[in-house]
């Protein structure tokens, strides 16, 4: 019999704004601390192991990451996991999730810049610019409990998302660039064994929630995005097992479960060599609106057109998030190139 019944969606409808103790045992405590952010917290923290981050539905119709998190949880209270870390499980839009959207006012993963520009605080008034900042304090609270007296545990985030369009590696990662080389080599192997098929390493600061996490707290973050977006009850998580299980032993062991060997290289490495600024109201691009993340653009390719003009690639590139719709002054493309992960640097 469960020791606690959960439902993550039933309780995402209880308006919240203080803390409550939801569930305690000898080993650890479980709270809300204000409407879908939770926190695991061990009764004695271990301060030589680090802490987590676990956010999903930062798009509210990105489900896989919200049906992982209700697992998750629901097993951590069966019993059938017992963490040893402390935890924090944020389901970021509560509002968009209720309304199977991706966001209802602006989009909440462009909300997490360390400082914004009078433009974006102009535009981004509404749900999810006070939702950033429940978010913001929430980890903030988090941190500092896991913080004692000259000690501060390492922090890692993964920050859970599904795509809008499918993918040649439906199973992807994209890492902030402020990420120094071992940790980056850390979080590769990390994904490697846990069946996630490539990275995008990020090219400047950007304002999602992982970007955000890597500066301001200098955590191992990552944006995770676990196959192509379908509504609620047509997940297959059965895709996610080997994932799932990763995260599971990493929440509930001390040795972080990390990919060694030969086979390290089925992890394929992307640079962003560029991006695409939606710039005027006319960008189109010059490929099927179904095109996949991922795919290859030879040099010379038309890309698209914008302002009149024709967008042409100067070499041979692969795209990923295409998207003409974004608002003006919003990124509507990616253009990546490919790193091969050098095995002998994992042993340095
Ligand atoms: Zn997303």
């Amino acid at each position: 019999m469960a020791s606690c019944h959960f439902n993550l969606f039933d309780d995402l409808l209880t308006q919240c704004s203080r803390e409550v103790l939801l569930y305690a045992n000898p080993h650890w405590q479980f709270f809300r601390l204000t409407t879908g952010i939770y926190s695991i917290i061990p009764t004695s923290i271990n301060y030589q192991l680090s802490a987590v981050i676990i956010s999903c539905g930062l798009h509210g119709n990105e489900t896989a990451p919200i049906e992982l998190n209700q697992v998750w949880l629901q097993g951590i209270l069966d019993g059938d996991w017992q963490p040893i870390r402390p935890i924090l499980f944020i389901a970021g839009n509560p509002k968009a999730i209720f309304h199977h959207t991706r966001f209802i006012d602006y989009n909440l993963n462009r909300l997490f810049a360390i400082k914004r520009s009078t433009q974006q605080e102009k535009e981004a008034q509404g749900y999810e610019t006070r939702r950033s900042q429940q978010i913001k304090q929430a980890v903030e609270h988090f941190v500092g409990l896991t913080h004692s007296v000259n000690k501060r545990l390492r922090l890692v985030h993964f920050d859970l998302h599904c795509s809008i369009r499918s993918s040649h590696y439906p199973f992807f990662a994209v890492l902030p660039v402020v990420l120094g080389e071992q940790s980056k080599w850390n979080i590769y192997r990390f994904l490697a064994n846990a069946s996630i098929q490539a990275v995008i390493n990020m090219h400047k600061v950007v304002p999602t929630f992982s970007c955000y996490t890597a500066i301001k707290y200098h955590a191992l973050s990552a944006t995770i995005e676990l196959g192509q977006a379908v509504p609620f009850g047509c997940n297959d998580l059965t895709k996610l097992e080997s994932f799932s299980q990763k995260v599971i032993q990493f929440l509930t062991s001390t040795k972080i479960p990390l990919k060694t060997g030969t086979d390290f290289n089925q992890l394929q490495v992307f640079n962003v060599s560029e991006q695409l600024i939606k710039t005027h109201a006319d960008l189109r691009f010059n490929f099927a609106n179904d095109v996949k993340n991922f795919s290859q653009i030879a040099k010379g390719q038309l890309l698209g057109w914008q302002n009149g003009k024709p967008i042409q690639v100067s070499k041979n590139t692969y795209l990923v998030f295409p998207n003409p719709k974004v608002k003006i002054g919003q990124r509507a493309l990616l253009l990546l190139e490919t790193e091969y992960p050098d095995v002998e640097a994992t042993k340095n």
